[in-house]
């Protein structure tokens, strides 16, 4: 049977199996309910099955650095504000931390590990030469004027400048954050860098605007390789992409471009649900009318207003109806696809769903008690790790691009895009076959071989 982090949890829960000795050895909480916890379960599970060296196992179950800054802002009505900001910098075997900032209110430190331990497990997988980063503040950028929104940027740049760099740690946008943000960093890490900072200091982040080196084809890159995986893999279910039906819970700049490229192939994008309600149409909905209005109005709550479709999807019914958090939950589709945050696909909405395959655009979407409810109703899970590795995997080509100078034209980007989450895919359906586990731990077997791989060469110095 497949296994998954729920079962060394709930085991160890009701004291059956012990837990790892490693936790103790390195000092983390042996809480199930702690995110941290969780991830690192899932990791020793699959190291244990794939006889990993215990040297590399305490190397992974705790971050290299821990960075927590404080730092003062002005507000727009002079007085000023003291905001929390993280850096967690997990592991760089592979090459540069990378990974996303998160503003966000609910951000805390142990969110931002399990996170940045995600990104060096995601990089592993995808084969792309950056190790895991992550880091965030916490703050509700909607409650923010754009003035202070820059300032908060600018001076959360300013107080993690010496531990980020091109070759060191490279930012990039998340739940939050957006291309412009990235802007203001670059520049400001630029300008405290000076004449003897490095040549090409706006490769500090990606995800930028074109204008200042952003790649073509980034903004919609995580959207883009989920459908790329889901191509890849839904064949072998039986489920025909051109005519599937879709929900989506989050339509920022993950779900709507899932839910675009997906309606654009023919598919059948029948409910969606972020932090401003839910809507359906069983006919389907026009998700490029539908992201015009997120983009103007913040939120999916007044679209059923709208009358009339763009036309733009081949499945698409007139207008929609406003519908209740359960509906959605138990809105018959074939795909389901969480693009929102950690942790709502939990034990009771798992058992509401009503679909053959979750495929976890978002990071850490699915609890671990939720998960054990989908394996147990036979609902495929395409692990956060594969199926929204496409962000990262293009960042790298910004990178790649802006330290050589060189443009890449979308065909390329897409092209290179598409060989890498295919690769990644197949590399995680031949682990699972090979170790009859779960598609969740066999996306951490092929990442973690690769890894291990990589320290049985470098070994540990001094
Ligand atoms: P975003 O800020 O653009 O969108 C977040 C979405 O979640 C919004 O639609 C918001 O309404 C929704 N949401 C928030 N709280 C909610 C709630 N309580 N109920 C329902 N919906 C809620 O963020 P994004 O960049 O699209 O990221 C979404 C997820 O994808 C995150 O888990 C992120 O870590 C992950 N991810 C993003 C990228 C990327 O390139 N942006 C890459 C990899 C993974």
């Amino acid at each position: 049977m497949s296994t998954t982090a729920t079962d060394v949890n709930q085991s160890a829960d009701a004291g059956g199996t012990e837990w790892d000795p490693i936790f103790d050895e390195v000092g983390l909480p042996k809480d199930p309910t702690n995110i941290y916890t969780q991830t690192v379960a899932s990791m020793l599970q699959a190291a244990e099955i794939i006889n990993l060296r215990h040297r590399v196992r305490i190397i992974l179950a705790q971050p290299k650095n821990e960075i927590m800054v404080h730092f003062p802002v002005r507000m727009d009505d002079g007085h000023h504000k003291l905001f929390k900001g993280y850096r967690v910098q997990h592991n760089n075997a592979v090459g540069p931390y990378k990974g996303g900032l998160r503003f966000h209110q609910d951000v805390h430190l142990d969110d931002v590990k399990s996170l940045a331990f995600l990104m060096t497990m995601k990089c592993a997988l995808v084969r792309v030469p950056f190790g895991g980063g992550k880091g965030g503040v916490n703050c509700n950028p909607r409650e923010l004027s754009p003035g202070e929104l820059e300032r908060v940027s600018r001076r959360f740049t300013a107080a993690i400048a010496n531990d980020i760099g091109p070759d060191y740690d490279i930012p990039a946008p998340d739940v939050g954050t957006t291309a412009e943000i990235m802007a203001w960093i670059a520049d400001t890490y630029g300008a405290l860098s000076g004449r003897h900072g490095p040549a090409d200091p706006f490769a500090v982040v990606t995800g930028k605007p074109i204008a200042v080196g952003g790649s073509l084809g980034r903004e919609k890159a995580t959207g883009q390789g989920v459908v790329d995986v889901l191509r890849e893999m839904l064949p072998d279910l039986d489920i025909p992409v051109e005519d599937m039906r879709v929900s989506l819970l989050g339509f920022g700049n993950v779900g709507s471009w899932a839910a675009k490229i997906l309606s654009d192939l023919g598919a059948n994008v029948v409910a969606v649900m972020d932090h401003t309600g839910a809507i359906r149409n069983t006919e389907g909905l026009d998700v490029h009318a539908l992201a015009d209005h997120v983009a103007e109005h913040g939120g999916v709550a007044g679209f059923e207003k709208k009358t009339g479709t763009g036309g733009h999807a081949r499945h698409c019914g007139e207008g929609c109806d406003v519908i209740s958090e359960d509906d959605f939950w138990t809105t018959p589709v074939d795909v389901f696809i969480p693009a929102a945050l950690e942790g709502m696909v939990n034990e009771e909405r798992a058992k509401q769903l009503h679909c053959r395959v979750v495929a976890e655009a978002a990071n850490a979407p699915t609890t671990p008690e939720g998960d054990a409810v989908l394996a147990s109703r036979g609902i495929e899970v395409i692990p956060d790790m594969l199926c929204n590795a496409g962000g990262v995997t293009v960042s790298y080509f910004e990178w790649v691009q802006n330290r050589s100078n060189v443009t890449w034209d979308v065909e390329q980007v897409d092209r290179e895009l598409n060989r890498i989450m295919c690769m990644a895919a197949r590399r995680t359906i031949v682990a699972k076959q090979k170790y009859d586990v779960s598609m969740r731990l066999a996306s951490y077997i092929a990442a973690l071989e690769h890894l291990g791989d990589i320290y049985n060469h470098r070994g540990i110095w001094p």
